[in-house]
């Protein structure tokens, strides 16, 4: 059994190290789990980032995110690229198992494990990912000017991004399975009415082709199983998201699409001296930028939770 630390953090996204960052220049040595496969989070899957401040002229996700880590790091974070396969949250001393087995403990947690897009399941959607795939209008819109693309989905999220797409893109293409969009009277009334955007109903995307770039998808069609092309350079997927919270049920109060509950604007959750930011907690900003903000919050609430323990 593992000394006492001040702060566990589960996550290693712009939330997780920015709660690393100021945990650690606090002096209370927080140790990171990072998780196993994707240590860094959901940018280390994208190219250029052009929406975080400070960075001029851009920056490589994957690049942001090594400077994340080197900075928790240089102030004194132990980060772990590990993941937390089960916790016991509710008592004053937390305990995080490891894939090890091994059992570390805590007088506070900070959850920041992200959410997860849904995907396609298509072969090049991955290796597409910042080549013409998306799933986020708000960070990719801007490279599209004048192209046509194509968003997935029939949402209030698709309907959304769509409408968005549509100040730069040429024509927007809206793919849907149905004839009839899951998304509120309102936003389907702004798509509908938007020039740029055209629907393809009854469709699916069946094929996503291109090389280095996204040049085109095959639609299959729902009802008669017709395939036809579909000529972009750009496809955005807004099927939804899924909040990793699977470790935290029971013990953590969720919503009804299974995203941690906290106490806004603080990052308290319902069991005292946990925490939580970032993705895990958000389905509406979704941006490094807040996920990073919201870090910070966290890492405040919990130095804030510590010193009145104290
Ligand atoms: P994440 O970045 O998702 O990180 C969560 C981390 O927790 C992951 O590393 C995961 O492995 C880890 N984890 C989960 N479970 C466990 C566990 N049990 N144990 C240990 N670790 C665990 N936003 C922008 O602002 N600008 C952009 O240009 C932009 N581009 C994007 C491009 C893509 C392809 C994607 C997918 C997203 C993009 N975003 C962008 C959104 C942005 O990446 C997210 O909003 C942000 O990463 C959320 O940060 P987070 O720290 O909450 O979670």
């Amino acid at each position: 059994m593992s000394d006492v630390r001040n702060v566990i953090i589960i996550g290693s996204g712009p939330a997780g190290y920015t709660a690393a960052l100021y945990t650690a220049r606090a002096s209370l040595q927080p140790l990171v789990f990072e998780g196993a496969v994707t240590a860094g989070g959901a940018l280390m899957n994208t190219t250029e980032v052009e929406n975080f401040p400070g960075f001029r002229d851009g920056i490589m996700g994957p690049d942001l995110m090594d400077n994340m880590r080197a900075q928790a790091e240089r102030f004194g974070a132990e980060l772990v690229p590990d993941d937390v396969v089960s916790v016991d949250l509710s008592g004053e001393i937390k305990t995080v198992t490891d894939t090890a087995g091994t059992v570390h403990r805590a007088k506070s947690v900070i959850v920041t494990t992200g959410s997860q897009h849904r995907k396609l399941g298509l072969p090049n959607e991955d290796a597409l990912s910042g080549r013409g795939v998306s799933w986020c209008a708000t960070c990719d819109g801007f490279f599209f000017k004048d192209q046509d693309i194509a968003v997935v989905g029939g949402g209030d999220t698709a309907m959304e991004e769509a409408t968005f797409l549509s100040r730069f893109a040429k024509s927007v293409t809206i793919i849907h399975r149905r004839d009839t969009l899951r998304a509120s009277k309102a936003m389907q009334d702004r798509a509908i009415a938007d020039p740029k955007i055209s629907f393809a109903w009854h469709s699916e995307v069946a094929q996503i082709h291109g090389e280095q770039k996204l040049t085109g998808l095959t639609l299959r069609n729902t009802k008669t199983s017709e395939t036809s092309v579909l000529p972009v350079t750009g496809l955005f997927i807004a099927v939804g998201h899924d909040p990793r919270t699977e470790l935290f049920k029971g013990e953590l109060d969720l919503d009804d699409e299974g995203y941690l509950k906290v106490d806004a604007p603080s990052t308290r959750t319902n069991l005292t001296g946990v925490f939580a930011a970032g993705d895990v907690v958000d389905h509406t900003y979704r941006q490094a930028i807040t996920a990073a903000g919201t870090g910070c919050s966290a890492a405040l609430d919990a130095e804030r939770y510590l010193a009145a323990l104290a």
